[in-house]
């Protein structure tokens, strides 16, 4: 079905500030590595959120089924282990959702997705996975005059279906709960959480072991092909795993696969990290675990950790061609930019170094939401991609769809909307690529306008209106 073709792999060094703090833990070792000819019910291929929670949601359904995860990196070490860390729900795309599914489908969607959020804390106190889950809010802020009011249509249109997960915050509320007045007001998700990403992902793996399920690190696929009536084989450097089904769950890295290339426009994201400042977060109020994104297209978004360092990204960075390369691995390469935003944002911090940066691959689709279902039309070859930045809650259903998938079970995951593979396309490269660098480019020149109080140029204006549903990272309209 697809050869071998090269392509970067997570894995390289420096690892993001989660990875490292993941990595150092006691009792940390890699899985090994796939060596000779191995037999499995069922293998995935990627071991970040998707495939662990997949391999458990299988495991728990049918504990004698054979599952096995074939890795390229460690577990976590795609965008599992790089991300923000905010746990939230779709609720900010409602308008999204509705026009596609209606509002039924829509609502059904939402509160799903919120049930996510809590169930991933749910299921870290049950299985004992300390990943700092911390359920104190999302706020979706604005962070310059043009923003402001930017999430009206959303509220609108949930309040006429009749839910109201958000609260709207004022400019004061804002600026006091997240610690800056540059926050021109905004509205508040009480169920919105964050997580350390990296701890969450290798807790999982930690599960996902106990429950049998064979974990191999270091070991990327190098091919997909049939294995006569016994399934598939997927092939690594040291050996293959057959199987009657295998789930893709690759993320950015799926583009590997010309079905999927269409569907997805993989964009990176950056994130820096500060040293610890306890003091100085307490100082400016910024204590809880609020997650805050705001709405620039070009996405910024920042949490605190524990120790109290404060971690600050932003999205819509370098557009991929047709693979993912290795400016999606390693330190950020648009640290300056990441930086005069953060201290746009947060002047009262001016003075706080930055310690580090990593980033990663972001797999934009059309709609800015995933999708699963049978890739190339085989029902023993799944996928469930397309996140759009959005992703650390929402794998937790899409563990739950591709279990059922696998399963041929009739219920209510296999019957998400979701399940109903992918919606819109992207034009081929390399179009796409110049497509999506004007695209960007004139999102970053009106932003930055924006941010100086001025407004858009017209021709930066016209193109901006030819972004995906958004380049923004966690809400869709
Ligand atoms: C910088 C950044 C910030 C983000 N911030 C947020 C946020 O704050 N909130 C949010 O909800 N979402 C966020 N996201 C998105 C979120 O991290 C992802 O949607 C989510 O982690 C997807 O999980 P996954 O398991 O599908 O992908 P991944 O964790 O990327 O897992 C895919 C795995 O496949 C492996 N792989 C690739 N190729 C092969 C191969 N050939 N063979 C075997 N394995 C292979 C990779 O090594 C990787 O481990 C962010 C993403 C990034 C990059």
């Amino acid at each position: 079905m697809a050869s071998a073709r090269t392509q970067t792999l997570a894995g390289q060094r420096p690892r993001s500030l989660w990875l490292q703090e993941a990595l150092a833990r006691p009792g940390e070792k890699d899985a090994p590595a796939l060596q000779g000819e191995a037999r499995a019910d069922v293998c995935i291929v990627g071991g970040g959120y998707t495939g662990l929670w997949t391999a458990l949601r299988l495991k728990e359904l049918e504990p004698s089924l054979d599952v096995a995860i074939v890795e390229a990196d460690v577990c976590g070490g795609g965008a599992s282990g790089r991300n923000g860390g905010l746990v939230l729900s779709l609720w900010s795309k409602f308008p999204r959702l509705q026009e596609t599914w209606g509002t039924e489908g829509a609502l059904a969607l939402g509160r799903a997705s919120a049930g996510a959020v809590t169930a991933i804390g749910e299921e870290c106190r049950r299985r004992g996975i300390d990943a700092e889950f911390r359920e104190d809010g999302y706020l979706w802020a604005a962070t310059n005059e043009a923003g402001a009011g930017s999430w009206r249509h959303t509220l609108d249109a949930l309040d006429r279906a009749g839910v109201s997960p958000f609260e709207e915050w004022t400019p004061e509320q804002a600026s006091a709960r997240a610690g800056s007045t540059m926050h021109r007001g905004g509205v508040f998700e009480p169920s919105g959480a964050v997580v350390q990403p990296a701890l969450l992902a290798r807790g999982l793996r930690r599960e996902a072991m106990a429950a049998d399920v064979a974990v191999f690190e270091r070991s990327a696929m190098t091919g997909l092909r049939r294995a006569g009536a016994s399934g598939w084989k997927v092939v690594t450097a040291g050996g293959a795993v057959t199987a009657g089904t295998v789930v893709v769950a690759m993320n950015a890295w799926a583009v590997w696969f010309r079905q999927v290339r269409r569907h997805v426009l993989v964009l990176g994201s950056d994130v820096l990290a500060t040293p610890p400042i306890p003091e100085r977060l307490a100082e400016i109020g910024y204590r809880d675990g609020l997650g805050v994104s705001d709405s620039h297209l070009l996405v910024h978004y920042y949490r605190n950790t524990g120790d109290g360092r404060f971690v600050f990204g932003k999205g819509g960075g370098e557009v991929a061609g047709r693979l993912v390369d290795a400016r999606f691995e390693g330190a950020s390469r648009r640290l300056a930019e990441v930086t005069g935003q953060f201290r746009r944002i947060y002047p009262n911090l001016a003075d706080v170094p930055v310690e580090l940066s990593w980033t990663g691959p972001i797999d934009r689709t059309m709609l800015g939401l995933p999708y699963f279902g049978p890739l190339g039309g085989r029902q023993d070859v799944l996928i469930g991609v397309g996140y759009s930045g959005n992703g650390v809650g929402p794998s937790y259903l899409g563990g739950r769809i591709l279990a059922s998938l696998v399963l041929h079970r009739d219920d209510e995951w296999a019957g998400s909307p979701l399940a109903g593979g992918p919606r819109g396309w992207f034009l081929p490269a390399p179009l796409r690529q110049i497509g999506g660098r004007m695209v960007r480019a004139a999102i970053a020149r009106t932003e930055d306008r924006e941010d100086a109080g001025r407004p858009p140029r017209a021709l930066d204006r016209a193109l901006v209106s030819l972004a995906p549903s958004g380049l923004a990272l966690h809400h869709g309209d």
